[in-house]
This record gives structure tokens, C-alpha cells and sequence, in this order.
């Protein structure tokens, strides 16, 4: 077996436990700027009742932006925003020699801003960063589609759920907010598609009220 003492000897740990707020919700920029221990649970509290939200949303409340850049992070938007990582505008780091840079994708800190992504902390200490806010409505339609049928007939079933053929991929009216597919066995599977909504729809007769807070 190889010896991997070299691991824990080098072993590296940084107190990140004051770097935890929100530090600024622009909405005529649409940008949240926040600390990289904010955690999804936080930043949605904060950003529903203004009717923003950021573009991809983790779905568990305790994943925390710095983990969802610096590890992986996407969800039922990421047919439209990409991964966490792409709605990110600004990355502040801490680099191995102790200065703060600024990275964003046009200036001299370009190649940092792509390459934080998925990179585990090994280039820096992320510190905050400033991510794209979407205008939200405060209830989600879902529509359930089941599907029977074998593998091929569930994966088109699937595109089908986000992708419109025809050239509708990029028609925002033809393509759900949100997407979320499961499958229950080797023909059968169910995929969900998600629309924001208003109050007003949801009082209609038959429809289940479920607030996106
Ligand atoms: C049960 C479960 C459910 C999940 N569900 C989802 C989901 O719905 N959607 C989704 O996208 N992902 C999901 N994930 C995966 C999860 O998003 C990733 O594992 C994510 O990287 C974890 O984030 P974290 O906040 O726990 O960060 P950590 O695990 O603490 O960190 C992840 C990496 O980022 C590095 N890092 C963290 N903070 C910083 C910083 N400030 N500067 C530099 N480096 C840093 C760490 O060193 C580590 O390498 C799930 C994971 C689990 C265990």
C-alpha cells in the first residue's frame, strides 16, 4: 500500500466560520453578493420575499455557495443558468501569498475566475462572491408527467420535459423553470416540470398550494 502520510502531515485547515452573511441584495444589478458560508437555506429566506431569487438554487438548505463553486453544484434550473458556478459574476479570493484579488471574467484575474470552478479550494480561499439573481413569483406550478416505457422512450421523455424540439430551445415560454425527473424502475419513471405562478392561479379550484418559500 502507498503511504499517504504526506496527506495528513500536510493536512490544511482555514476558520471560515465568520465569513457566514449576505452582504449586499442588489436588485437593479440583480446580483447577491455573499460570504462563502451562506448556505442555499439562508440565501432563499433572504431573496423570496423580494421576489428574487438566485438563477440556480441547490436543494439542500445547508450546501453553502462556497462548497457549490469550489466543489459542484446544480439543480432543476440548470437547463437554463448552467451549473452553480456559471451564475457566479465575481469570485474574491485569497491566494496562496496572502493578497485578495478580485477575479471576473474580463479582467487580469480572468483565468482565476475560470478555473475556481470544481477546483476544491486548491487555488485559494474563497472569500465572497457575486451571484446572478432571477425575478421569482412566490408559488410553483408542477405538472407530473409519468412515462412507461423502455430506456430510450424515458430518456426522450425526459429531454422532451425541458428541451421543446422544433427549434423552441431557446423560446423561454415553451421551456419550464424548473426540472426534475425519477425513476421508479427500468420502464417507469415520472419527470416534473416546474413554472413560477401567481396567488391568483393557485386559489383556482383543484389546485394544491405550495408557496416557494
Ligand atoms: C445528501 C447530499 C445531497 C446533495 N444534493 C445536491 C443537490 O441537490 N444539488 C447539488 O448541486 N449538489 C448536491 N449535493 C452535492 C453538493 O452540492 C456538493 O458536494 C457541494 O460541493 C457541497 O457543498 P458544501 O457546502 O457541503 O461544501 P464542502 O463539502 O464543505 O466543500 C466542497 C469543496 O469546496 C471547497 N471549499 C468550500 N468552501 C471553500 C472556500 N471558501 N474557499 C475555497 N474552497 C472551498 C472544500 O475544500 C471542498 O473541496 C449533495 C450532496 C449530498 C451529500
Amino acid at each position: 500500500m502507498q503511504n499517504v502520510d504526506y496527506k495528513r502531515a500536510r493536512h490544511f485547515e482555514v476558520d471560515l466560520s465568520e465569513f457566514r452573511y449576505i452582504l449586499d441584495i442588489d436588485k437593479e444589478r440583480m446580483i447577491a453578493k455573499v460570504k462563502p458560508l451562506v448556505n442555499m437555506g439562508q440565501v432563499s429566506r433572504a431573496t423570496v420575499p423580494l421576489d428574487v431569487a438566485p438563477a440556480v438554487v441547490a436543494e439542500l438548505d445547508d450546501l453553502t455557495v462556497g462548497g457549490l463553486i469550489n466543489g459542484y453544484g446544480i439543480e432543476g434550473s440548470s437547463h437554463i443558468y448552467g451549473l452553480f458556478s456559471d451564475t457566479v459574476v465575481a469570485y474574491e479570493i485569497v491566494l496562496a501569498d496572502g493578497e485578495v484579488v478580485r477575479a471576473t471574467k474580463d479582467n487580469d484575474y480572468k483565468d482565476l475566475f475560470y478555473a475556481i470552478p470544481w477546483s476544491q479550494g486548491t487555488l485559494g480561499i474563497l472569500v465572497s462572491a457575486e451571484i446572478k439573481l432571477i425575478p421569482i413569483k412566490e408559488y410553483m406550478k408542477l405538472t407530473y408527467k409519468p412515462v412507461v416505457g423502455n430506456l430510450q422512450e424515458l430518456g426522450q421523455a425526459y429531454a422532451d420535459s425541458f428541451a421543446p424540439r422544433y427549434g423552441d430551445q431557446d423560446n423561454l415560454e415553451k421551456v419550464p423553470d424548473f426540472v426534475e425527473g425519477m425513476i421508479y424502475t427500468a420502464t417507469e419513471g415520472v419527470f416534473m416540470t416546474g413554472r413560477y405562478t401567481s396567488k391568483e392561479v393557485t386559489k383556482k379550484k383543484g389546485n394544491v398550494i405550495n408557496n416557494v418559500g
